[in-house]
């Protein structure tokens, strides 16, 4: 009987590897979804230019639409000065994530400049901007590895004061303290499970030690619970001065505490202002942010 109990082991054992495999292989499918497209900029005589200090981004009379289609984002113009934080908001399919990936060279506007550090990005290495901008994803994808080695992905050979200042600004620092290994304790697959917010402040960790220009929050269409968005808010406010903050948000609660949010409708930018402003103007966002509103009272 033993000697037949082991091969069924030892089968249990391959098929456990085959599904930890599967597990891996659709962990880098959604690595590969965030991973860079190939360049797409004319090639500059002389290579690609240096990106100069400074991360004052500015977008100057961008259009922009997929292949012969209607333009998705339509003549927009803005300026994100350093360490302030910038929300865009607006209905579905308004082109909030277009935006986003002509900031981060998915594509090319057909129109317009993009300039990050009075550099346009068209002209930089596709790796230099990559370097200079880091993602918060919608979803953070963890490795079965330790914690320090989870944020320290966005940049190897972190040091480990380093990682633990991203996690302390991220807000997430006394978590990890509290796990059984600190910052060695295993997440991921097999390893400790992490709520919603503590991902998406692991994400953040993630982001800042790469101690980007511009960071970019693309919030998660599934709200979190109101305690924890908080507390994500702030730390995506906190420190912010060396770089300057974009957030693009579905949760109007995550945009209220912008120094600025621009309202985005079919392809526009159709009202920019303070949270305060907005809701005294009485326009689109007050609208969405009452309809928000409403719907949170009718999910309590
Ligand atoms: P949501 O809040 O739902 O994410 P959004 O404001 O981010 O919406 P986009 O995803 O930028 O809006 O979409 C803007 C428009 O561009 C939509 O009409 C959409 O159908 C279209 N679109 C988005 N991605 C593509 C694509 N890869 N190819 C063609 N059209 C696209």
């Amino acid at each position: 009987m033993l000697q037949l109990m082991r091969p069924v082991e030892m089968l249990g054992a391959s098929f456990r590897e085959i599904l930890q495999a599967a597990a891996n292989l659709e962990r880098m499918m959604a690595l590969a979804r965030e991973a860079p497209e190939p360049d797409v900029s004319p090639a500059a005589p002389g290579g690609a230019a240096r990106l100069l200090p400074g991360c004052r981004l500015e977008v100057e009379k961008v259009s922009f639409s997929y292949g012969d289609g209607a333009p998705v984002v339509d003549d927009v113009s803005f300026t994100a000065e350093p360490g302030r934080v910038l929300a865009l908001v607006g209905p579905s399919g308004a082109g909030k994530s277009s935006l986003l990936r002509l900031l981060l060279r998915f594509y090319m506007p057909q129109r317009g400049d993009i300039r990050l550090g009075g550099q346009s990005i068209g002209a930089l290495g596709l790796k230099q901007l990559r370097q200079a901008v880091a993602v918060v994803p919608q979803d953070i994808v963890l490795f079965d590895d330790t914690i320090a080695f989870n944020i320290a992905l966005a940049r190897p050979g972190a040091s480990h004061d380093e990682i633990e200042a991203a996690a302390r600004a991220a807000g997430v620092h006394e978590r990890i303290a509290a796990m059984p290994d600190g910052y060695a304790t295993i997440v991921g697959e097999r390893g400790l499970k992490l709520s919603g917010g503590e991902r998406q402040r692991l994400s953040i960790a993630r982001a800042l030690v790469k101690r980007p220009r511009l960071l970019v929050l693309d919030e998660a269409t599934s709200s979190l619970d109101a305690v924890t968005e908080k507390i994500v808010r702030r730390s995506l406010m906190a420190g912010a001065a060396e770089r300057t903050t974009l957030v693009v948000a579905h949760n109007l609660a995550m945009a209220a505490g912008a120094d600025e949010i621009l309202v985005m409708a079919k392809g526009r930018i159709v009202e920019r202002g303070s949270h305060r402003d907005l809701i005294r103007r009485k326009g689109l966002y007050a609208r969405l942010w009452r309809e928000q509103m409403q719907s949170g009272d009718e999910k309590a």
